[in-house]
């Protein structure tokens, strides 16, 4: 059995520099911020464990 996981991305705000960025929310690696490399989001193997403030879902 087979479960599709929920994908969705979520808009994101560095807790670093504020930078918004569009992050999925079950990603295979760390997802780190474009400008100042902070980490955004860490994989768990299911959905991400956010390091990053979500400002929004986006599906
Ligand atoms: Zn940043």
């Amino acid at each position: 059995m087979h479960k599709e996981p929920k994908s969705v991305f979520i808009k994101a705000r560095c807790q670093k520099c504020k930078n918004e960025q569009i992050i999925f929310s079950y990603p295979s690696t760390e997802v780190f911020c474009l400008v100042c490399g902070e980490t955004l989001a860490v994989p768990t193997g299911g959905k991400a464990k956010l390091k990053a403030y979500v400002l929004e879902v986006l599906k």
